[in-house]
């Protein structure tokens, strides 16, 4: 049956789909990063930092599963292979090859900035035509603004 849902988009759906594709890989790569940086960070604050990279990781999956159900929702197939993350993200994967905590902590910075960069690009390009998707994507940006705020506050209270 035609659904009401999909006719409120005034976009290519498509298209839609493709940034949310690429959105979902971020995501992914960027809850990878935050879980494996709680297990590996050490040095001084590590157990504080390991709590906040944590709860990041948590959010991030959350992220993931919001964008995979509004992916379906519009009639899309969320990325099926990880190896394809890597060919869609638009902030990539930082390894945390040195585990102490300011480089790791500034390695987050750094995504969660490119995430708010992202985020705020894909906003303004749903605002009007897309109320669900845009709200969704409000929504997770608030996240990453936060995310970004706790890191620094972090390092700046370390340095
Ligand atoms: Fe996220
Ligand atoms: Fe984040
Ligand atoms: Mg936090």
């Amino acid at each position: 049956m035609k659904r009401k849902g999909l006719e409120i988009i005034n976009a290519d759906v498509n298209q839609i789909i493709d940034q949310l594709n690429k959105a979902l890989s971020d995501e992914w790569l960027a809850y990878y990063q935050y879980w494996l940086g709680e297990k590996l960070v050490k040095g001084k604050f590590r157990e504080e930092v390991a709590a906040e990279l944590g709860q990041h990781a948590g959010d991030e999956l959350k992220h993931a599963g919001m964008i995979a159900d509004r992916i379906i929702q519009l009639g899309g197939t969320p990325v099926l292979k990880p190896e394809d993350w890597y060919k869609l993200t638009n902030c990539g994967y930082e390894a945390p090859e040195d585990p102490s905590v300011i480089p790791v902590l500034k390695q987050n910075i750094k995504g969660e900035q490119c995430a708010i960069g992202v985020y705020q690009k894909l906003a303004e390009t749903l605002k009007d035509k897309d109320p669900i998707t845009y709200y969704m994507v409000l929504s997770i940006l608030k996240d990453e603004v936060e995310h970004e705020d706790d890191l620094i506050n972090i390092l700046e209270d370390i340095q």
